[in-house]
C-alpha cells in the first residue's frame, strides 16, 4: 500500500517470512540451508527497497503481522505520523558548513 500523496509506503510484513526479530523463532528443521538462504534473500531485498524509497524522500512505514494484529490502532498512529512527516518540506536540518575566505 502506498500513499503516494503522502509519499508513504506502508510495509506489511509477515512475520515468518521477513523473520521478526521479536519472536526468536528458530529456523525449521529440514532444509535449514534452503530457509537460511530464502530469508536472508527477503532480508536484503526488503532493506534495499525502504532505502531506495528513503532516498528517494518516501516513508516507508514497516508494519508487522504480530503488530497489526495486537494494536491495530498503534499501527495506524504510525502511519498517521508517518504522513505528518511527509507534509512538511525538509528545509529544517540543512545547515551547511560556513565557508571563511
Ligand atoms: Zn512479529
Amino acid at each position: 500500500m502506498s500513499l503516494s500523496k503522502f509519499r508513504v509506503a506502508v510495509f506489511l510484513h509477515g512475520c515468518f517470512w521477513h523473520r521478526h526479530v521479536a519472536h526468536h523463532s528458530p529456523l525449521p528443521k529440514s532444509n535449514r540451508d534452503y530457509w537460511a538462504k530464502k530469508f536472508r534473500r527477503n532480508h536484503v531485498r526488503d532493506r534495499r527497497k525502504i532505502q531506495d524509497l528513503r532516498r528517494l524522500g518516501w516513508h516507508p512505514v514497516i508494519v508487522w503481522e504480530c503488530q497489526l494484529r495486537k494494536g491495530p490502532d498503534r499501527v495506524l498512529a504510525r502511519v498517521v505520523r508517518a504522513i505528518g512527516h511527509g507534509g512538511v518540506t525538509a528545509s529544517a536540518g540543512t545547515n551547511r558548513p560556513k565557508s571563511s575566505g
